[in-house]
């Protein structure tokens, strides 16, 4: 074999070798993507399986309590409803001074099953106080969704939870919403102050029920929705077509 021919040679088997290196890496990042993908997707499954685990709970809380026939669940019924029904589960009022932190406005302490309630978010929801109606319900939701430890809450810490953390808070917000505004009893609503005014939330919290009841239609319109007059239906048409 002449010198030259063999470089040749060489030269191709290093192109070949090149090449199959690249068809790898292409595969390689191909099922990388993909599984990529496949994590998105399930991330996005269990995100819904959760909701879903989240509205149910919140749902039967308030049949737990005898309050699924109301629209606005003030404190006062609260309150009472729980002492009633729930005895296990303890919600008291602390002076601010005597909260983990002065800034605390309401913890869960799983041990004692124990919602412990500023005096200050206290009186506030009381008084009908929407803000301080869903710190309590936050923590209703800590408890009721068996989150175990101590929760706390106030106006500061969320931004340092590490993400299980966040998550946990998350759920217990995603619980007070639902709670405060079960999307069944809102869905005749036309919009964000309707909500407000009607179950006596926030205008976030009515901000934020209200996108939620807003994709709640959607889905409700799109498998309801019958088909337009003026649609062919092809396959009656073909049907008819064959008996004439
Ligand atoms: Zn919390």
């Amino acid at each position: 074999m002449g010198l030259a021919r063999s470089a040749i040679r060489v030269g191709q088997r290093a192109a070949v070798v090149e090449a199959r290196q690249d068809w790898n890496k292409g595969t390689l990042r191909m099922q990388r993507a993909l599984r990529v993908d496949e994590n998105k997707r399930r991330t996005k499954g269990e995100q819904k399986m959760r909701l879903t685990k989240i509205e149910s709970r919140a749902k039967l809380v308030r049949e737990k309590l005898g309050l699924e026939g109301i629209d606005q669940i003030v404190f006062s019924a609260l309150r009472d409803r729980l002492a009633e029904r729930q005895p296990n589960l303890h919600l008291k009022k602390t002076l601010a001074d005597d909260m983990p932190n002065e800034q605390d406005e309401a913890y869960y302490d799983e041990n004692s099953q124990t919602i412990f309630v500023s005096d200050v978010v206290w009186n506030r929801a009381e008084n009908g106080d929407g803000d301080a109606m869903f710190v309590i319900a936050h923590e209703l939701g800590h408890a009721y969704l068996d989150h175990t430890g101590i929760r706390k809450r106030n106006s500061i810490s969320y931004s340092r939870y590490s993400l299980k953390n966040r998550t946990l808070e998350d759920e217990a917000d995603e619980f007070a919403s639902h709670f405060l505004v079960p999307t069944n009893r809102a869905l005749i609503a036309p919009n964000s102050e309707y909500i407000r005014s009607r179950f006596g939330v926030s205008s976030l919290q009515s901000e934020i029920a209200w996108k939620r009841i807003k994709l709640a239609k959607f889905d409700l319109a799109g498998t309801q929705r019958p088909l337009p007059r003026n649609v062919i239906n092809f396959r009656e048409a073909v049907e008819r077509q064959r008996d004439n």
